[in-house]
């Protein structure tokens, strides 16, 4: 999923012709200063950590300034602040705006109704899902018109807009519409829009890019910072590899079992930290490849369930004891196996040749893989 910095999805939304307060990006306290001083940014304005994680008003990531050694300070406090899990390394500083109103308005896809959908409300500047669902509008459009007069019109009486700022919001819908189709975004979020006179202006932005249309978009490929590099490394050789903080490594096929496995884990007390999903894998040197990416996790235990289908029980046991062979004596760690279905028989020979059991009860297998991660919780 690409999720783009807010200035990146400024300026996206720039190029479509939705109004913005004016700005720049700065990297130091130096270049907070010298924005301002050089009048690109002006003043009073608003220095705001760019991490992908929202909250920042509220959060401290949010600071106002009102000179140019003001800026420089707001950007030294908020540079290098560990924001939800973020380190925050870009600023993006903006005029400060009177706000009269605050909205929210995104575009994104109904997935129950198979249709684009606009959502707004007019209790804006606050998260949406703690805004009362009476408070929020969603208004489907059809796909291949967009939106229609009618449902603009909706829109505006919704926020209570009428007059110019109606007309605003008018030629506002038609930018954000444009954006989110032609940049295949899966989301593309204001939150706050802000009145501002007469007019709207986007003081947010919150732009995700539609992970299947991601092989149209190079442009984003340098940005996917959100990936651990092990994920990184996985997504390159097409392994359905996820990193969380946890000490136990599993290892599936298929996403339903995959997930199953980490819930039955976390049920006895396990802290699953990487998991692999090994899909329809039916190549033994794929399974060796992924194995070897899970060790460089460095897993206190790992969990091996597969359900033999596609995936045949060799398959698997072939891939992962020739991968075994390659992680140096020292960085080897307990692996229990439980594998069922097609080949079963093959697979359990083939690991049992290798020193590995497979317990073939979900309960007593999940329980000994905790038991060797250093037990329950
Ligand atoms: P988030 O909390 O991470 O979503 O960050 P936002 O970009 O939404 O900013 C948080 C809040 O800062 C907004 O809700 C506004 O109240 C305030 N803010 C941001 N830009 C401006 C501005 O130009 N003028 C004023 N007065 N407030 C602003
Ligand atoms: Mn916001």
């Amino acid at each position: 999923m690409v999720k783009l910095a807010e200035w990146r999805g400024k300026e996206l939304f720039r190029k479509y012709g939705v109004p913005l307060p004016r700005g720049a990006v700065a990297r130091s306290p130096e270049a907070a200063e010298q924005l301002v001083r050089s009048g690109a940014v002006p003043l009073p304005c608003v220095v705001k950590a760019q991490v992908l994680a929202g909250g920042r008003g509220k959060g401290g990531a949010v600071k106002f300034a009102a000179t140019p050694e003001e800026a420089r300070a707001a950007a030294a406090a908020i540079l290098g602040l560990e924001f939800k899990g973020e380190t925050v390394k870009e600023l993006l500083l903006e005029e400060k705006l009177p706000i009269a109103q605050e909205f929210y308005l995104s575009l994104t896809l109904d997935r129950s109704l198979r249709l684009p959908v606009v959502i707004a409300s007019a209790q804006g500047g606050v998260e949406i899902e703690s805004v009362d669902d009476a408070a929020i509008l969603r208004q489907p459009v059809h796909p291949f018109p967009g939106l229609a007069a009618y449902e603009k019109r909706r829109i505006a009486a919704a926020l209570g807009l009428s007059g110019p700022a109606a007309t605003a919001l008018d030629g506002l819908l038609d930018a954000l519409w444009r954006a989110w189709t032609a940049e295949d975004a899966e989301l593309v979020e204001i939150n706050p829009l802000a009145r501002v006179g007469d007019g709207l202006v986007a003081l947010d932005a919150k732009v995700i890019i539609e992970d299947d249309a991601a092989f149209r978009h190079p442009e984003y490929a340098e940005i996917r910072d959100d990936r651990t590099p092990l994920e990184e490394i996985a997504r390159e050789k097409e392994i359905a590899f996820v990193q969380l903080d946890g000490t136990i490594g599993v290892i599936a096929n298929g996403a339903g079992l995959t997930m199953a496995t980490l819930d039955v884990l976390k049920e006895f007390g396990g802290d699953p930290g990487v998991f692999l999903d090994l899909g329809g894998t039916d190549d033994p040197k794929k399974v060796t490849e992924a194995f070897l990416l899970m060790a460089q996790a460095k897993p206190k235990a790992v969990f091996l369930n597969i359900f033999g289908g596609v995936t045949r029980c060799d398959t698997v046991a072939t891939g992962l004891v020739a991968a075994m062979q390659q992680v140096p004596a020292a960085e080897r760690f307990p692996l229990i196996a439980r594998i069922r279905g097609n080949n079963e028989k093959e697979g359990i020979e083939i690991l049992r040749a290798a020193g590995i059991t497979s317990i073939p009860s979900l309960k007593e297998s999940a329980q000994a893989v905790v038991a060797a991660a250093g037990g329950p919780r």
